[in-house]
């Protein structure tokens, strides 16, 4: 079993006494020791500045011209906190709750108990920095609700709240490139982890501009890198979201934790066609307002505004009159694929179900009337004042709609389905965000840490912050503070030459192949494979077909993928190729980790564990576990790390 050493005591205080009780660096030492952060977005640039702040010395690395440009900032709907502005009920303990819950109780405890405390501080050090949050006419800052939860602790900037918490970040990291304890470099990937004596002490970074590997020391390593959803190829994430870096510290032996714990965001624009490499998503912000529904009778083509009321289902309100359209996402994109693959679903592909915003126009036009006092109003007067209201809040999301569809949202429901979003999946970290490996830690979405089988919407944006400003600025110090002793590694060391020939020596093979297939058309099929068997439904049978034919597709790009151009020039293709070769491999384990897991839970959906009523059906007797891959030569070997809940009592998870 894996020790995820958290600290002792009762879960409220763990983090307090932690802090307490943590070994320090005093201010000189901080100065001569090096660290190493690789991503720049949310989790990394909070990391580099708060580190940098602190007076270490800091090499930080993006694939982007510029931190700027990390995935973060497509996040749109929020981030949330349990500051109770709205006086409805929260409370630290009820987002910890929501949260275990939602992740259908297959997230560690302590980890969340934690995030759930720090939430607070990362709203104030935000707003402290500058973040635009939207607020109220008084003043107080503004809060919508996501899924999951009853209560609203959902903080925004418009549709557009990663950009402005990247923004706030990127401004903290360029004052500490500034101040010179951050180094950054943009346009390099890391290639490989530089493992001496058993602690990770550099990293082979490829210069995307020249090709050029460079060696780089540190005394640590953190790995910011973000999610894998583009293993499905098909996903909301940004173009160039990859696996590989976390994968290459997997291969030189740091644990992968719950690699088939994917998230599909059951509001996003449909896949219209086989040209797509790309999918767009409609933040989840829209569910607090908006209805979704599919016709009563299967098959019906009338036009949406042609069917009655009493013909429409609102199949989340009649199923989970709780929580409403309000459900987790698991939940929601079950109940959508549920209708589509019933005969409901609407749109040329029938893989669509509607968000009707016609209801909450109407309801705003008449608050908006009251407000202006105007009596006697015509109903083209309240549309036209509800429109205004809805636009103010969720206009830049309608526009993207409009401009991708040619559809008016204002005055057709949007069409929606389910869509690869986000992974929980990811490195396995300890209490204090270090991987099996001394001295790699991982941040973000790139870890597994906090989100169980499922993560609720607007929680992302909170765990990357938690990590980067307010955790491992701790528990760093904790293993630095050991490290004081140690002088910089020369990069002539043998093994950082080793690395790089390895790096070398994969990329001379890749463009050595000069096969006849390009590296799109393998990631199209890859994702092709772990989207119909490792997607949404899963079943045993589909996922050993899946694994078999990884197999196959790894061995075929190994002898027939072709990368144009050379090596030692900026080639986006040979970058690309050399992400999709991780892909591959992921795709397996993934694979292997759904076959394993012989229940279903959150996004886990094995078709042979379900409820009569269709509902994720839980084995905690047998799988009340996190699943730690090691790799080895082969194959992987499966390390657990039981989940042991002191304070919530798992139970089925119901919205009803
Ligand atoms: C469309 C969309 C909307 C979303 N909306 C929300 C929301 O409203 N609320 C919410 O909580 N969450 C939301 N999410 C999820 C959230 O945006 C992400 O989980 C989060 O931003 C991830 O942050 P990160 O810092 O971990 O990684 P990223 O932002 O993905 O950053 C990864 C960094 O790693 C670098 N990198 C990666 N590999 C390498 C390598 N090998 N070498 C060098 N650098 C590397 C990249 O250059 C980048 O700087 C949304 C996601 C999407 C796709």
């Amino acid at each position: 079993m894996l020790d995820a050493k958290i600290p002792q005591g009762s879960l409220s205080e763990k983090w307090t006494k932690y802090k307490g009780s943590v070994k320090l660096v005093n201010p000189a030492n901080k100065r001569k020791l090096e660290i190493i952060v690789v991503g720049t977005g949310l989790a990394g640039s909070s990391a580099a500045a708060s580190l940098g702040e602190m007076g270490y010395k800091v090499k930080a690395f993006c694939f982007q011209d510029s931190p700027r440009r990390a995935h973060s900032i497509a996040a749109q709907g929020g981030i949330n906190a349990a500051k109770n502005y709205q006086n409805d009920g929260d409370s630290t303990y009820r987002l910890f709750y929501d949260t275990i819950k939602g992740g259908d109780y297959r997230a560690r405890e302590a980890n969340v108990h934690r995030l759930a405390e720090v939430s607070t501080n990362i709203i104030d050090q935000c707003v402290a920095q500058g973040v635009p949050f939207a607020r109220e006419y008084g003043g107080l800052l503004s809060n919508r609700s996501f899924g999951g939860t009853q209560v609203q602790r959902t903080f925004y900037a418009a549709g557009q709240t990663g950009q402005q918490l990247l923004i706030g970040a990127y401004q903290a990291l360029e004052r500490q490139v500034a101040l010179g304890t951050v180094q950054m470099f943009a346009r390099h990937e890391m290639v490989e982890l530089v493992i001496i004596d058993g602690k990770a002490r550099g990293i082979i970074a490829r210069n995307l501009v020249t090709g050029e590997l460079e060696r780089h020391f540190g005394h640590a390593v953190l790995l910011c890198t973000g999610g894998y959803g583009n293993v499905f190829y098909l996903s909301t994430n940004a173009m160039g979201s990859n696996v590989t870096a976390a994968w290459k510290a997997h291969r030189k032996g740091a644990y992968f934790a719950n690699p088939c714990f994917t998230q599909i965001h059951p509001t996003c624009i449909p896949v219209s066609g086989d040209h797509q490499s790309k999918l767009t998503l409609m933040s989840e912000s829209l569910r607090n307002d908006g209805r979704i529904w599919v016709p009563a009778k299967q098959g019906d083509n009338r036009a949406p505004n042609d069917i009655p009321e009493e013909e429409r289902d609102y199949y989340l309100e009649r199923r989970y009159p709780a929580f409403g359209n309000l459900v987790p996402r698991d939940v929601a994109s079950r109940a959508a694929k549920e209708r589509c693959d019933a005969g409901y679903g609407v749109g040329t592909s029938k893989q669509a179900v509607y968000l009707d915003y016609a209801a909450a126009i109407q309801r705003y036009g008449k608050a908006e009337a009251s407000k202006r006092n105007l009596g006697n109003v015509s109903s083209e007067t309240i549309t036209a004042l509800g429109k205004e209201v809805v636009k103010e809040k969720y206009g830049n999301l309608f526009d993207m709609y409009e401009k991708i569809t040619g559809e008016n949202p204002y005055e057709v429901p949007m069409r929606i389905y389910p869509a690869v979003h986000y992974t929980m999946g990811g490195l396995w970290v300890d209490y204090e965000l270090k991987t099996t490996i001394d001295g790699l830690y991982a941040l973000g979405e790139a870890n597994f840490s906090d989100h169980g089988a499922n993560r609720l919407g607007a929680s992302a944006l909170m765990q990357g912050l938690a990590d980067g400003y307010f955790v491992i600025p701790y528990t760093l110090g904790n293993y630095l503070a050991e490290e004081i002793r140690t002088n910089n590694i020369p990069t002539d060391h043998p093994a950082f030459v080793e690395a790089e020939k390895n790096a070398s020596e994969r990329i001379n093979k890749l463009i050595s192949i000069k096969g006849k297939q390009t590296v799109e058309s393998f990631h199209k099929r890859l994702g092709k494979i772990i989207w119909d068997k490792c997607g949404m439904a899963r079943s045993a049978e589909g996922l050993k077909q899946a694994i078999e034919e990884v197999r196959a597709l790894k061995k075929e790009f190994w002898s027939d993928v072709r990368i144009p151009g050379g090596i030692h020039e900026m080639n986006p293709e040979l970058d690309k190729a050399g992400r999709v070769a991780d892909f591959i491999e992921l795709g397996e384990l993934m694979c292997l980790d759904a076959l394993e897991r012989n229940e279903s839970c959150g996004g886990h959906f094995r078709e042979e564990y379900q409820t009569p009523d269709g509902e994720a059906l839980r084995d905690d007797e047998n799988y009340m576990y996190v699943a730690a891959w090691e790799m080895k030569e082969d194959n992987w070997q499966l390390h657990k790390e039981s989940l042991n809940y002191e304070i919530v009592k798992p139970s089925q998870r119901s919205y009803k």
